[in-house]
């Protein structure tokens, strides 16, 4: 579904990919994992095309995406911060977006009523708490269906019960033959959604693979424990 190949992208001097080569498939939850600054949010930029690559292909559905915007209909996407209009209600932020995406569907509200978003309608975004902008703008990125739906840590500053809530709506997608694209630092929570895992360090997939294989490469039978010897690995490699 997504094929991506060599892709590098700089910031400056700040080589924040260095030739990241990945296929994403279809029917799968797949966890983005990696330290602060390791690149996850902008190799979620790229295939959304926010953020242009210097160099490498991006495929999705088997087409470059360089220059394309069609593809994006079809694509979910919850950044890591929402910057809605601070000034605009909640009911008309969700106006505009479907305005904007000009899709003609039939949307997705499950999240829009599980979330709740409907109390908060006549609420001014500026007025919003943290976890209540992570709700509406979740909320958002299920709402066109698409098949691709790209969530950059979307449980990080949510209560329990909502967490739950977007949790089993990542589940419920993946069976019906979605790709769910996730960041999270929540090992708990990788663990129970997650088939694949790609781990990121300085710009570079450093594992990717399923939880089993992760498992077997480590010889630990937790997530926790396969990360941290993974990372040990890494830091005695950068030391010898
Ligand atoms: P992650 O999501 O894994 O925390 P990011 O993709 O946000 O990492 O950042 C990777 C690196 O790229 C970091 O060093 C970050 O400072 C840099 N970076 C990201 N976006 C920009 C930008 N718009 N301008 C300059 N540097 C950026
Ligand atoms: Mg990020």
């Amino acid at each position: 579904m997504i094929k991506i190949k060599d892709l590098k992208k700089k910031f400056g001097k700040n080589e924040a990919l260095k030739g990241v080569t990945l296929e994403l498939g279809e029917g799968k939850v797949i966890a983005i994992m990696g330290p602060n600054g390791s690149g996850k949010t902008t190799l979620l930029k790229c295939i959304l095309g926010l953020v242009k690559a210097d160099s490498g292909d991006i495929y999705v559905n088997d087409c470059h995406i360089n220059g394309e915007c069609e593809y994006r209909k079809n694509v979910g996407y919850m950044p890591q911060y929402s910057c809605f209009p601070e000034n605009l209600k909640v009911k008309e932020v969700m106006a505009m977006i479907k305005d904007i995406r000009g899709n003609h569907c039939v949307y997705d509200e499950e999240l829009l009523s599980s979330l709740k978003i409907s109390e908060m309608n006549d609420k001014q975004i500026g007025t919003l708490s943290g976890g209540m902008k992570q709700r509406v703008s979740c909320a958002a990125a299920f709402l066109f269906g698409g098949s691709i739906i790209i969530l950059d840590e979307p449980t990080a500053g949510l209560d329990p019960v909502s967490s739950e809530l977007v949790k089993n709506k990542i589940a419920a997608e993946k069976e019906k033959g979605k790709l769910v694209i996730i960041t999270s630092h929540i090992v708990s929570e990788v663990e129970s959604l997650a088939d694949s895992i790609i781990y990121m360090l300085d710009g570079r997939i450093y594992f990717e693979g399923t939880k089993e294989s992760m498992y077997t490469q480590t010889g630990e039978a937790d997530l926790n424990k396969a990360l941290a010897v993974l990372i040990e690995r890494n830091r005695s490699n950068e030391k010898g």
